[in-house]
């Protein structure tokens, strides 16, 4: 099969073996999978191995099933967990199976192998079952607004409360769609680049903030609005301190962008205050299901998110790209998409 794989300073399309569903696994062909900024950041910084596959963001239909496999059959549409998860380690146990020592995650541990390719073999137990009627490519978006919903959680919110989503990408936009979900009313996003910001304004925000213009800070004193949680999605330097200047008392700082940098935390007003930081790592099985169920039920619009799709051989450009996004918001890698028609967007799959 075809596949995109890490080579040194970038990815290209090599021919791979075919996965062969090992005990308890399927055998998935790919129908898409989202392009994520952390695999734009490994390959850039060269965090992959060579020949590494990654996609982590993806669905697609059963063709194959291991031994000790039951109720799946061909053709079965599945979104897919990237998470491997023991169940029973201390990681797992507190809801952190992200970084669980004994299951690797598809598309991020080498060995796991990934989703930017034709078919990919995954745990029977990861998969999660689309409903028929579903756009199969749909089911792609479940990962990342798993990522947002598993932030909105931690976030404690409750019915009035003020959320600001710091970053308008990927990531940012759903945790628009996520606190909708969890029935918040007043959101404002930051953002920066114009097409991400009209991204959510188009999600029915109540306030955007353009970032080249005016400083969230700013921004909060000039309308007199301080905010019960700030997810913060930019991994942008000043984030972090302009988050904690706009919290109201016992407000919640939830820290989803990768940032390499340190940022002091100022203990003394944090205590005066009460107000919690909390990273949030990744997502439970139950948080992605919950996301299949919110696309599945058509209330979270995950698929207006997707700027653009390509298929396997435009893919390497596209990660190439996205490490200077400006106005892409979602790329899509279709494998099965003939080379060409990769922008039509038709909405099926
Ligand atoms: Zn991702
Ligand atoms: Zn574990």
């Amino acid at each position: 099969m075809k596949a995109v794989v890490c080579v040194p300073g970038g990815t290209e399309v090599a021919e791979v073996p075919d996965p062969a569903p090992g005990p308890g696994e399927l055998v998935v062909q790919v129908d898409s999978c989202g392009l994520c900024g952390s695999d734009v950041h490994a390959v850039e910084h060269g965090t992959t191995a060579e020949g590494q596959i990654l996609g982590h963001e993806f669905a697609g239909r059963v063709v194959a099933l291991g031994a000790g496999v039951t109720g799946w059959r061909d053709g079965d549409p599945v979104a897919v967990d990237p998470l491997g998860s023991c169940g029973t380690c201390r990681a797992c146990a507190r809801g952190v199976p992200f970084i669980c020592p004994a299951a690797p995650n598809i598309g991020i541990h080498p060995e796991a192998g990934g989703a930017y390719a034709e078919y990919i073999a995954v745990p029977a137990s990861q998969a999660v079952r689309l409903p028929a009627e579903l756009p199969v490519w749909l089911g792609s978006a479940a990962e990342p607004l798993a990522v947002a919903m598993n932030a909105v959680k931690l976030a404690r919110l409750a019915p009035g409360d003020r959320v600001l989503v710091y970053g308008a990408g990927p990531i940012g936009l759903n945790a628009i769609i996520a606190l909708k979900l969890a029935g918040v009313e007043h959101i404002v996003a930051a953002g920066r680049s114009r097409a991400r910001r009209a991204a959510a304004e188009a999600l029915g925000v109540t306030d955007v903030i353009d970032t080249r213009a005016i400083s969230v800070p700013d921004y909060s004193a000039s309308t007199g609005v301080r905010f019960t949680a700030v997810l913060e999605c930019s991994g942008a330097p000043n984030a972090s301190d302009d988050a904690l200047a706009v919290l109201e008392p016992a407000g919640v700082l939830v820290e989803l962008g990768v940032v390499s940098h340190l940022v002091s935390a100022p203990i003394i007003a944090l205590v005066g205050n009460g107000t919690t930081i909390v990273g949030s790592c990744a997502f439970d099985h139950v948080t992605y299901q919950e996301a299949v169920d919110a696309i599945a039920s058509g209330q979270a619009p995950v698929g207006s998110l997707v700027s653009e799709r390509v298929d396997l051989a435009g893919t390497p450009d596209a990660l190439y790209r996205l490490r200077r996004p400006g106005d892409l918001v979602r790329v899509l890698c279709m494998p099965g998409v003939a080379a060409g028609t990769q922008s039509a967007g038709t909405g099926t799959s």
